[in-house]
């Protein structure tokens, strides 16, 4: 009997806790499950033997000579997923904008665009952080151990910067944190309303009028990432339609080595005023104008012409999918099988979060490939034909350097225990082989499938629970009866 099985072993944690251990404090322990994904493969069973801080010690096959805590888990684990695009904001509106009062309306990217500006204009920094808390929490439900937050609600209701100018990226780095999941904030620099516009007056909470503005926020934002051992910075520009060419240069001169983060070419509409602005599509000017690189991740980058997809593949841009929002908002297929055959790099993320499930981002990607070509096998896979392994490694792998994470192993020595526990008493994962794990779970897994989340070795998910879920889901019902939303 599982529930049965797991009080117990909860049990005893907590009485070993309690006589050696102060409250809060972890212990260095010993973990035992049925397999752990290594890049040869899985090693079946597995211990991890985790330290204080719930940074991986040893991993082998037999037991490691200790005589800490053992914990004993039936699942599979690999690495936690990262989720390299969020406004978390945008999941209070998850499912509103699907009621379409006048059929013969246009309900468009745009239309939709003008019901989140005034979400966006509505919350405070408290509500704003419940929100964001909660969805957190839901991502690691999911198996996420990582989000990209691209940020770019900075400002008062009003217009004005807060006293703190990162109040906002602040309270979402203190949301990860409640949360307990990783956050790499990427503050947003916004300074038009389009090509060679004005910003208008429903865009005043994003705007930062000049790159010096911007740079200010920047490292306000960075300071607030000290609040958190799993926070750090990224640099971000919304899109070449909100920001000029003269202060991308100078915003891009200060990026040191984080991250970079831009929305391109998701709307047919920006690709058309892009042409009608600077003469050439948006990627293809990207690439022209500035040294796009491999530090560059390129979100959505959906309308590509065959020569820009060599392009981004050529300058090691990664490129970061969102496939249940671009299908959600109509924005357009990625030309995945030709980015790929010329080794591309892409990772996936949640942006609107209409869907928080890896497995379903995954899925949905290569369906919009296998759906347009009438061929199954689109994850290109040049090890071996297994497309659910390609696309876990895939998007761990360009998702940590989204991140900012530059550890290219599955689990690594030194590293933080990050990582899905995959439970292996649900059906399918228990009747199959492990070659067989991440097709079967990729292809027809949901949340169903996740026992649990761990985060530096701690249990952020156990048995399919948030471990904060009553306080989290409380100030989120709040701040939502109060803004009036749903
Ligand atoms: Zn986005």
């Amino acid at each position: 009997n599982k529930s049965r099985k797991n009080q117990k072993i909860s049990t005893q944690n907590v009485r070993r806790t309690d006589r050696h251990f102060k409250r809060n404090e972890q212990m260095s322990k010993v973990w035992k499950f049925d397999g752990l994904l290594q890049e040869e493969g899985w090693l079946t069973p597995c211990y991890v033997k985790t330290d204080s801080k719930g940074h991986i010690e040893e991993i082998s096959q037999i037991r490691p000579n200790d005589t800490g805590h053992l914990e004993s888990v039936e699942g599979f684990v690999i690495p936690g997923f990262q989720n390299s695009h969020s406004h978390s904001f945008q999941y209070a509106m998850s499912g509103l904008a699907e009621i379409h009062p006048d059929p013969a309306s246009q309900d468009d990217f745009w239309s939709w665009r003008e019901t989140m500006y005034s979400i966006a204009l509505s919350m405070n920094p408290d509500q704003f952080e419940h929100i964001a808390a909660m969805l957190y929490a839901e991502m690691l439900s999911h198996g996420y151990t990582h989000v990209a937050e691209f940020h770019y609600v900075h400002h008062n209701k009003d217009g004005r910067p807060y006293s703190n100018l990162a109040e906002m990226g602040e309270r979402l780095v203190s949301a990860a944190k409640t949360a307990g999941i990783g956050i790499t904030l990427v503050p947003i620099f916004y300074q038009k309303g389009g090509f060679g516009k004005k910003a208008v007056e429903k865009q005043r909470r994003f705007i930062s009028k000049t790159s010096a503005d911007y740079l200010e926020l920047l490292s306000a934002s960075d300071k607030a990432t000290n609040n958190y051992s799993k926070a750090n910075i990224g640099l971000g520009i919304h899109s070449l339609r909100a920001v000029d060419q003269h202060s991308i240069g100078e915003a891009f001169q200060e990026s040191k080595h984080s991250p970079i983060h831009i929305h391109i070419a998701e709307q047919l509409k920006e690709v058309e005023d892009s042409l009608a602005f600077y003469n050439q599509r948006p990627v293809e000017w990207l690439l022209d104008n500035f040294n796009v690189n491999k530090k560059f991740h390129l979100v959505h980058a959906t309308h590509l012409s065959e020569n820009e997809v060599a392009g981004i593949a050529r300058s090691g841009a990664h490129v970061v999918l969102c496939p249940s929002t671009e299908g959600n908002l109509g924005d357009g297929i990625f030309p995945l099988h030709s980015f790929q055959e010329q080794s591309g790099n892409w990772s996936i993320g949640t942006d609107s979060h209409i869907g928080l499930n890896p497995l379903e981002e995954l899925r949905i990607l290569d369906y919009g490939q296998r759906l347009t070509t009438h061929r199954r096998n689109q994850f290109i896979s040049p090890t071996n034909g297994d497309s659910g392994l390609f696309a876990v490694d895939m998007a761990l792998t360009s998702g940590r350097k989204a991140m900012g994470n530059s550890n290219e192993t599955y689990f690594k020595i030194g590293q933080p225990m990050d990582a899905v526990v995959i439970d292996s008493k649900s059906p399918l994962i228990a009747t199959c082989e492990a070659k067989n794990i991440l097709s079967t779970l990729v292809y027809s897994g949901d949340r169903t499938n996740v026992y649990g989340t761990l985060v530096d070795g701690e249990w952020k998910v156990k048995d399919g629970r948030h471990q904060k879920l009553d306080g989290i889901l409380s100030n989120f019902k709040k701040s939502l009866s109060e803004l009036k939303i749903r």
